[in-house]
């Protein structure tokens, strides 16, 4: 029989009805090269899709628009993702990853065809980033926050690079906090962040920054001080604090102020160098020594700076090693940076001399930077300041509530004897780190210097024959600036401002930071009288009660 229908066998049976679905769609252009070869080019990749045809026992292609995004092998998504691939990745998240999918391809056909399993976080998966129309990555600035959450999180965007990636100080402190609260699994809410200058902060202050912290600043004073009158802003969460120094401020100014002057001033950087033995450690030390050879080096570290100017060198043996204790004005600024750049040229001049000489550290704890020492305390560092004052006896009763000979008495047994028993360095004193602490965060100061910057002797007499209090206080290390670190801050500036001691000083540099010290040590003393009235009169703990317990809070 001429037209008897030929024997087909089912599987050529239905490369025929395939044949017949595909010559529409060729001619409707809505299917790729890819759909029509599948098994030539693409025989090794799985796509599900909302056609599934099945070519090869285990393969399935993807139709229409769909599969001209798909020009490329996609990643293979093991079977317990594929419920959650069903929600399809944007076609925007493919084509950015498109060079990631095709290493995962071609390792997978280089293993035979065998699936290797590709793990993908569905995060990762269902989020969609942007990309430009050439398929070339674009700028992290140009995604969204969430966007750039991915990438944080993937690793491909450093969160401490944030700043510098985004050239926007505030986007970033946002960005890092959505990061922050994701990794805790919980709201960082009450830590503000609006409102803020963070350009200021940036490359200074603080990194990888999340907000700021909000400490209450109240103001004592005004205190007297050498003839004119200072407002004291005090950053604190001590209760009693602001109010027991205003009533010091008070009893001195009332009494005809506080005198004060700074007696030596410099801060100090002490590297620590090594040699061969201890012959060549004298012979350095000896050559140290001369005032020739001081000079010259004076010549090298004065030339690294418009302020900074070499005071002393002071060397200190131990065995083979020596401790240089460099020491320098350096006006306004506190100092630690202009320091360390004045030795770092000296030591690289001394290294060209002293071919023997290994530096060990640029310093070795002899500065004494930020910890307690005696050195500090007895050679001074940053401000050596001391403040006097005489409160008359009237006012000792009618402002602070005791009488002259108990506070002298108290004085003697308190701050000598009694730190004196502890073996105190620097801590003949009742409170002077508190009244320190809360200047420094107001204005800017390095905090962690409050180490030193409280040493401070306190000492009462009975004068006028036993009528009057003579009071002073003697602070050998107080280190501060009025420029540089966070003193530029605005808030911190300002509270600068209110002592009128803001930035560099326009007559004299340092005379700004000078009067920043002495208005520390005037406040000091202001805290010392006070306290140590209400511990002779036992109000002390009555006071505390009352302001340092909110009256919900018995
Ligand atoms: P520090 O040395 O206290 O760590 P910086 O490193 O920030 O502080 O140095 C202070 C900066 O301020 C320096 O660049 C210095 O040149 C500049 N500066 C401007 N005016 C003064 C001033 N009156 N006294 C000291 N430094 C000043």
């Amino acid at each position: 029989m001429l037209f008897a229908p030929p024997n087909l066998e089912t599987k050529e049976l239905f490369w025929i009805i395939y044949i017949l679905i595909l010559i529409p769609k060729v001619f409707a252009k809505v299917m790729s090269v890819r759909e029509l070869f599948p098994f030539f080019k693409w025989g090794f990749n799985i796509r599900r899709s909302n056609f599934l045809v099945p070519i090869l026992s285990n393969n399935v292609i993807v139709t229409g628009e769909e599969a001209v995004q798909y020009e490329k092998p996609l990643p293979y998504i093991p079977q317990h993702n594929q419920q959650q691939q069903k929600q399809q990745p944007s076609q925007e998240y493919i084509q950015q990853n498109s060079s990631e999918n095709n290493n995962i391809n071609e390792n997978n056909n280089i293993n035979n065809g065998k699936e290797q399993e590709q793990p993908q976080s569905p995060d990762v998966v269902n989020q969609p980033t942007k990309t430009n129309n050439n398929n070339k990555k674009i700028p992290i600035k140009e995604l969204s926050n969430e966007e750039i959450l991915i990438k944080l999180e993937k690793g491909e965007v450093l969160a401490y690079k944030l700043e510098s990636e985004l050239g926007d100080c505030s986007r970033a402190v946002e960005i890092r906090r959505m990061l922050l609260e994701k990794q805790l699994s919980k709201k960082i809410e009450p830590i503000p962040y609006e409102g803020y200058d963070f350009a200021k902060v940036q490359g200074q202050c603080c990194e990888n920054v999340i907000g700021y912290v909000p400490i209450p600043v109240g103001t004592a004073g005004p205190i007297q001080l050498n003839g004119s009158l200072v407002t004291i802003p005090m950053a604190t969460t001590e209760g009693c604090l602001v109010a027991s120094t205003h009533r010091g401020c008070k009893a001195i100014t009332e009494s005809g102020g506080a005198k004060c002057t700074i007696t030596s001033r410099g801060m100090t950087r002490a590297p620590v160098v090594r040699f061969s033995d201890i012959v060549k450690a004298s012979e350095f030390v000896s050559w140290i020594n001369d005032n020739d050879n001081y000079q010259a080096l004076k010549a090298v570290f004065d030339s690294t700076s418009r302020f900074a100017r070499l005071s002393a060198i002071k060397c200190t043996i131990a065995g083979r090693s020596v401790y240089i204790r460099f020491k320098c004005d350096t006006g306004d600024a506190m100092g630690m940076n202009m320091v360390s750049k004045g030795v770092e040229a000296v030591l690289d001049h001394l290294k060209i001399i002293f071919d023997d000489m290994t530096l060990l550290s640029i310093s070795g704890n002899m500065c004494t930077d930020k910890k307690p020492s005696s050195i500090n305390w007895t050679e001074g560092r940053g401000r050596s300041v001391v403040c006097e004052a005489m409160i008359t006896g009237d006012i000792v009763q009618r402002v602070l509530k005791t009488n002259v000979q108990a506070l002298v008495d108290l004085n003697i047994a308190k701050n000598l004897i009694g730190s004196a028993m502890a073996g105190s360095i620097g801590g003949f004193n009742a409170h002077a780190s508190n009244i320190v602490t809360a200047i420094f965060l107001a204005t800017g100061q390095d905090c962690a210097q409050n180490v030193e910057s409280s040493n401070c002797i306190t000492q009462m007499e009975a004068c006028n024959d036993g009528q009057d209090l003579y009071i002073t206080v003697t602070m050998p290390s107080i280190e501060v600036g009025t420029v540089g670190g966070g003193t530029s801050l605005p808030a911190q500036s300002a509270c600068l401002d209110i002592i009128g001691v803001k930035g560099s000083s326009s007559s004299k540099p340092g005379a700004n930071a000078d009067q920043l010290a002495k208005t520390i040590a005037s406040a000091v003393m202001a805290g010392e009288l006070s306290l140590m009235a209400a511990l002779s009169a036992g109000h002390l703990m009555k006071s505390h009660l009352q302001y340092n317990r909110a009256k919900t809070n018995n």
